[in-house]
């Protein structure tokens, strides 16, 4: 993981650029790290050589972090200069020139930190694992941008001679670095995390909206179900209402207040049951005569 390097003066020019306090070398311990590169992982993905270019820029500044230290002490380097290093006789899986965005950091020299130095310049922490955001992962198979469209390809399977990997393009932030345990690049040993909460969002809202058009489909079924039901009731009903009254008064009252009328009307019903029950005998006793002249008489 880290090379040794000369602490010189533009090195400290940088390193001061982010120090509140004037440091000088001997205060310093300074390392480099490999970042990620550009080969595929054993996630099935990678960064486009463009995209470290862009990380480049963003990693600047950085703070990792160091967060398996048994003490529990967190301890933290920042980087203050990235490059994007190309090595021209190394090919990633896929053939493309190869490239690794490396990183300076350093540390502050503190009496906690002394341990923790011995195990960086003795190459124990070798892994580093990044954090960032990409606003596009392209599918090597379809070329679909999975944040906007999903893909039915499954990474690390082949489709025909194709091998379906996914390569994150546009960084828009970096947020952290980190010593991990375990590397997910094979060749750089790093891992990285990128952000993928905007694709996970946005199939979560679309499943949302999916379920919200169900549920909404129900719930109109549901209150035209009860409105039916408003209306034979209000046959029983005094005063009595036209089904365009009817229709008037329940197409815009949500399902509660649909209940809370069906309740009432229920109630009524039931009052008058007694005087409905006679009156629907009187009702068939009076069916309509059809005399002579045509005329009813009720
Ligand atoms: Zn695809």
């Amino acid at each position: 993981m880290e090379k040794s390097f000369e602490i010189t003066s533009e090195v400290m020019d940088k390193i001061n650029s982010f120090a509140v306090e004037p440091l000088e070398a001997k205060d310093v311990y300074c390392f480099s790290v490999t970042l990620c590169d550009n080969d595929i992982d054993r996630d099935g993905e990678r960064f486009s050589a463009e995209a470290l270019r862009e990380l480049a820029k963003l990693f600047v500044g950085k703070t990792g972090i160091f967060d398996h230290d048994p003490k529990g002490e967190k301890q933290t380097a920042r980087i203050f200069d990235t490059s994007v290093e190309a090595q021209p006789e190394r090919f990633t899986s896929d053939g493309q020139p190869y490239f690794a965005l490396c990183a300076r950091a350093y540390m502050v020299r503190t009496s906690s930190n002394a341990d923790l130095i011995r195990e960086i310049s003795g190459g124990i922490k070798k892994e580093v694992s990044v954090s960032c955001s990409v606003a596009k992962q392209v599918c090597s198979v379809c070329g679909a941008d999975r944040t906007k469209t999903a893909c039915s390809h499954i990474k690390g399977r082949h489709y025909g001679e194709k091998l379906c990997f996914v390569t994150l393009e546009q960084p828009t932030d970096a947020y952290e670095w980190s010593f991990v345990a375990v590397p997910a690049q094979v060749s750089a040993g790093v891992t990285k995390h990128y952000d993928n909460s905007r694709r996970d969002e946005s199939k979560q809202v679309s499943k949302l909206k999916g379920e919200l058009g169900e549920a909404s489909r129900k719930l109109c079924t549901a209150c035209d179900f009860i409105r039916g039901e408003i209306l034979r009731l209000s046959y029983f009903c005094k005063p009595f209402y036209t089904t365009e009254e009817i229709v008037k008064m329940t197409e815009n009252m949500d399902l509660y207040k649909l209940l809370e009328v069906r309740r009432t009307f229920e109630k009524q019903m039931q009052e008058r049951k007694d005087f409905i029950e006679s009156d629907e005998q009187s009702f068939i006793s009076r069916i309509p005569i059809n005399d002579e002249n045509n005329n009813y008489t009720i």
